[in-house]
């Protein structure tokens, strides 16, 4: 197949109480484990690639990495028949043009930082660009934290106002929205409640399908219940680096002599091929490609 707008699937999930997987990649070996996974679980799945994995694939030129990525999804795609999108993750205005004209089939502008009335309009105006060619637009109200890390206070998370989140879907006119309901980018340990008496409040307000960041520190019982409640595209990153890297650590650790990078890159794809295929199960993914 070629990449596809799967804008359709996450419409069908919404209705059907399921979500579409949205798994990031930095590497080669990540792309392709999302590809395996999706072809065996005969599932509809989103590659993803955040600003910084752009920078890293672009060896610190962000436009070099939109063009090997935008490469290596059009091949991905092609290797299997079930429908792949090809999703810019956390992208800047220019970012997200760049990424619409390289053949990427799906972007999320990040407003973060903007006043909402510049988000609002900034995002129309990618809208309609994005539309104007059939790719699939996601915005964010409120912010889901990236603390990269750092300590970040719980108490300030600027958690989605169910106004604010129905002012802007229907001023922007956006496909997917973002919403921040407590989950933390980049969280090791699935700890992390959802505010689903919010989610419930902003799903009573606006028929946008809906998208968790930040699923790899919530926990699945709130993953499952806030999915049957209308999130629709949940993105998975950590826990998918988390099982890459801990399966090349266990050979390295085994074997101090290796060289062949094959030798342990291929543990690591195979061991996030089985995190992608558990997680497209969990999410009631499975089966549905058609
Ligand atoms: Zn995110």
């Amino acid at each position: 197949m070629t990449l596809q707008n799967v804008f359709p699937w996450i419409l069908r999930a919404q209705q059907e109480g399921w979500a579409v997987g949205a798994f990031n990649a930095n590497t080669l070996e990540q792309v392709q484990a999302v590809v395996l996974a999706a072809q065996i679980e005969n599932a509809p799945a989103i590659i993803q690639v955040s600003h910084r994995a752009l920078t890293y694939i672009g060896n610190g030129n962000e436009i070099q990495g939109l063009k090997y990525i935008a490469a290596i999804g059009k091949i991905a795609a092609e290797s299997v028949t079930v429908p792949l999108a090809l999703h810019l993750d956390h992208g800047t205005e220019s970012e997200v043009l760049q990424a619409i004209a390289l053949g990427f089939t799906s972007v999320m502008f990040d407003g973060d930082g903007l006043a909402f009335d510049e988000n609002i309009s900034i995002t129309k105006r990618l809208c309609e660009t994005a539309h104007s060619i059939g790719v699939c637009m996601e915005a964010e109200v409120g912010e889901v934290p990236k603390p990269d890390g750092k300590d970040y206070d719980e108490s300030a998370i600027d958690l989605t106002q169910p106004d604010e989140a129905a002012q802007f879907a229907e001023a922007t006119g956006v496909d997917t929205l973002a919403v921040a309901l407590g989950s933390v980018h980049g969280l090791k340990t699935k700890t992390v409640s959802l505010d689903l008496d919010r989610l419930d409040a902003i799903r009573k307000r606006v028929s946008t399908p809906l998208v968790l960041h930040g699923s790899s520190g919530v926990s699945d019982k709130d993953i499952k219940q806030g999915v049957t409640m209308g999130l629709c595209k949940v993105n998975v990153a950590t826990q998918l680096s988390q099982a890459f890297t801990n399966a090349i650590r266990d050979v390295l650790n085994k074997d101090g002599d290796v060289v062949d990078p094959r030798k342990y890159l291929a543990p690591g794809r195979n061991a996030q091929m089985e995190i992608v295929r558990e997680r497209i199960q969990f999410l009631g993914a499975s089966g549905k490609a058609k």
